[in-house]
């Protein structure tokens, strides 16, 4: 029951149909229609009801469930980025091939850990040389977004996403030799174990150091300003995903599925997310925050964000 009504800058809450038909529209109007589309054939294929996909046992699993089954509004221009990411999807997507490499697009696996079902679709997997198999996910990102991923590498609940998808490759008799996450921004594409330039104004030149240990090499110095500030191009290599085995999944995967069955089937909520997730998901990110703090409410408890 998720998404099924837009929240009005003027704090007006609308259906879908009505939001289309106002008249002082506050986000385009198209973009509206699409993502009003989108979210439709979302609920009607694939995350409903108490399917338990990989994206369900990543972030907050509370959330997830209060999605599940709360109606909720939010702005439009909030939803813009789910579109954005499938709209970059749709634009690498290449057809499927068997010859004389196989690759394969958009693959949907199932796998049973410790009884419970759980399914996914791979972006892109491919056997080319020696038939080692290369499993591949796009992600879209804010341009401020990329220098985190270039100093640390793949965000954590993407590796984990990642080899969820390897692990039910596995299951499926699909190997994975290398895990490639690439991050598309408008102005820039980073690709993990891969090396890319990145530019920083700074009075010094950049130390590799911090959070800059990753650097390779001196940084150059492109440009001199006025102002005492400099343009610098630094080097970059953004570790590889690791590769977990078949026990270091279920683990990560069994209590999660646990607790997510038993919101689906009996009702019981899923305790708040782990601190790291509520630092950067409750406050901009939560869609059932208001549900979320009413439920610790009940309980004779706040929901408490770390800073
Ligand atoms: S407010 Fe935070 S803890 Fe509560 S459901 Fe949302 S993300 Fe999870």
């Amino acid at each position: 029951m998720p998404w099924t009504h837009a929240q009005c800058p003027d704090g007006q809450r609308k259906t879908f149909d009505e939001c289309l038909a106002c008249r002082q529209e506050c986000f385009d109007m198209e973009i509206r229609e699409a993502l009003f589309e989108r979210e439709r054939n979302w609920q009607a294929i694939e995350h409903t009801g108490d399917h338990i996909s990989v994206t369900a046992l990543l972030g907050c699993m509370r959330g997830t469930y209060l999605e599940r089954i709360t109606d909720y509004a939010a702005p439009p221009e909030s939803q813009w980025w789910s579109l954005r990411g499938e709209f970059i999807h749709r634009l690498v997507e290449r057809p499927d091939m068997d010859n004389p490499y196989l690759r394969r697009s958009e693959m949907r696996l199932k796998g049973k850990v410790n009884g419970y079902e759980v399914s996914g679709q791979l972006d892109n997997y491919k056997q080319r040389f020696l038939e080692k198999g290369v499993l591949k996910d796009w992600k879209s990102i804010g341009d401020n977004g990329l220098q985190y991923i270039i100093f640390d590498g793949a965000k954590e609940d993407h590796v984990w996403q990642t080899n969820l998808y390897a692990w039910l490759g596995r299951q499926n008799g699909y190997r994975t030799d290398r895990i490639e996450i690439a991050y598309l921004s408008l102005m820039q594409v980073v690709k993990t174990g891969q090396v890319v330039s990145f530019v920083e104004f700074l009075n010094n030149p950049p130390a590799k150091s911090g959070k800059r240990k990753h650097m390779l090499g001196s940084p150059r110095l492109v440009k001199q300003y006025a102002s005492g500030k400099k343009k610098w191009e630094c080097f970059y290599r953004i570790p590889e995903v690791p590769i977990y085995d078949d026990q270091t999944v279920i683990d990560f995967a069994t209590p999660r599925l646990a607790c997510l069955s038993k919101a689906f089937k009996a009702g019981v909520m899923p305790p708040v997310a782990e601190d790291e997730v509520r630092k950067w998901k409750c406050d901009g990110y939560c869609r059932v925050r208001e549900v979320c703090e009413a439920e610790e409410k009940k309980n004779g408890r706040s929901l408490v964000i770390p800073q």
